[in-house]
């Protein structure tokens, strides 16, 4: 292992991508290495921001849903995100939270097992999923009762055993948020079709963090965040992604007027309208939504080959600066060196990794911190330099090396962490 700072002040000359850390407006002083949690700022986003809420809304009023887009806005915000994910033009909405779309989803998905085979019932994930996943689902099953449950997996080695005869739906997140490993979709969703079960993935550390081909991986339903790697802004509005042959199949439950066929007829009756608008519920916040395409825009600038390619040189990077610059402490890399099986994030355990995390945020390198003891850092290529791993690296060694981290003030925990 011979990096040095000189050698990454080289790898980012030599960057194709480094003319688009310009497009975002990051603070001095900080090395960000959270954007798979709250994406930053892309600079146009404050000139949106106020052309969206002085022009459009305090000029245009009630005119702008038509004149200036806002209905037509999870349409299409979805079919310039589709390209990200491989989906096709009309297939993607932008609209409400990953929460509620995964129940929309995996209501549909049910529904569709029950016209086909009755007896599945059960949705398997695992254990390591998201929370929110897992509470979905489970109120989901709850509220349905007849025998509807949810059966969690302690590892992605135990899927292939746990889905049977029984299984409805198989959910799954990509890339797991905690640990960074990504499973094999196109794999996973064979095996889940040869079982006859249906597939649900969750892509939130997936969109715009590796690259994503839902057709070729014929996967069944998918939803993710546009607020992390997407650089959507904090809470904008998630996506919702069914593949076309079971979009008519059923509509979902927050059968609400948006996805009606015709919204303004203000009929008593719900008719859902064909295709992916089906899948709105209500009126969507439009300033919020608004932003979602700055970021997008940034992203229409490039390919996903090419920020996977810079995105694993960066990983690969930490990895083996940390492990050699941080060498005679407790830290234990957790998510898999394999390319294959890595998102576009790196976690270490630390006996104090909360500790850990609040002394290097202080220090200006902003990570995060996730239950038991995992210090998380997202690589975001889009914005992330060479230099800034190493001399994060070197903070980190620092933070480590004097024992500052061990300081009370560390110990106290914040709401978010
Ligand atoms: C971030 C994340 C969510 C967040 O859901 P919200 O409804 O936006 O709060 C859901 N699922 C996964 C896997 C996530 O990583």
């Amino acid at each position: 292992m011979n990096l040095t700072r000189e050698y990454c002040v080289a790898l980012d000359r030599d960057d194709p991508l480094r003319g688009l850390r310009e497009q975002f407006a990051l603070p001095a002083g900080v090395i960000y290495l959270d954007g798979n949690s709250l994406g930053a700022r892309p600079r146009a986003a404050a000139a949106r921001a106020a052309e969206v809420v002085s022009a459009e809304w305090g000029e245009g009023l009630i005119r702008s849903w038509n004149s200036a887009g806002w209905f037509d806005l999870p349409r299409r915000l979805g079919n310039r995100l589709a390209p990200l994910i491989g989906a096709g033009h009309d297939e993607v909405v932008v609209t409400d939270t990953t929460s509620i779309n995964l129940f929309k989803v995996l209501a549909a998905a049910l529904r569709v097992q029950q016209q086909r085979d009755p007896a599945r019932r059960v949705i398997v994930s695992e254990a390591s999923n998201f929370p929110t996943d897992l509470y979905i689902a489970q109120g989901l099953a709850d509220l349905l009762q007849q025998g509807y449950s949810v059966r969690l997996v302690d590892s992605p080695e135990e899927i292939d055993a746990a889905v049977g005869a029984d299984t409805a739906v198989l959910m799954l997140t990509h890339v797991n948020y905690k640990t960074g490993e990504m499973l094999d979709m196109a794999g996973l969703t064979e095996l889940a079709h040869a079982r006859g079960a249906l597939t649900v993935w969750d892509l939130a550390h997936s969109a715009g963090a590796v690259p994503v081909n839902l057709t070729a991986a014929g996967a069944d339903y998918a939803i993710g965040c546009t607020y992390k790697y997407l650089n959507g802004g904090p809470g904008s509005p998630a996506f919702v992604w069914v593949a076309p042959a079971l979009r008519d199949a059923f509509w979902q439950p927050l059968s609400g007027w948006w996805g009606h066929q015709a919204p303004f007829a203000m009929s008593p009756q719900y008719r859902p309208t064909e295709g992916i608008g089906r899948f709105l519920c209500g009126t969507q916040p439009v300033t919020s939504l608004a932003m979602v395409e700055c970021g997008l825009d940034i992203f229409a600038q490039t390919s996903m080959t090419a920020l996977r390619a810079k995105s694993l040189k960066l990983t690969d990077a930490f990895i083996a600066l940390v492990e050699a610059r941080c060498a005679e402490h407790p830290l234990t890399l957790v998510t898999p060196r394999e390319h294959a099986r890595r998102g576009s994030q790196v976690s270490f355990a630390h006996p104090d990794g909360y500790a850990l995390v609040a002394a290097l945020i202080e220090r200006g390198v902003i990570g995060d911190y996730r239950e038991p003891g995992i210090a998380r850092f997202g690589f975001t290529p889009l914005y992330t330099s060479f230099t800034e791993v190493w001399d994060a690296v070197e903070i980190l060694r620092d933070v480590l090396d004097s024992g500052a981290y061990r300081d009370a003030r560390f110990a106290v925990r914040t709401a978010v962490t």
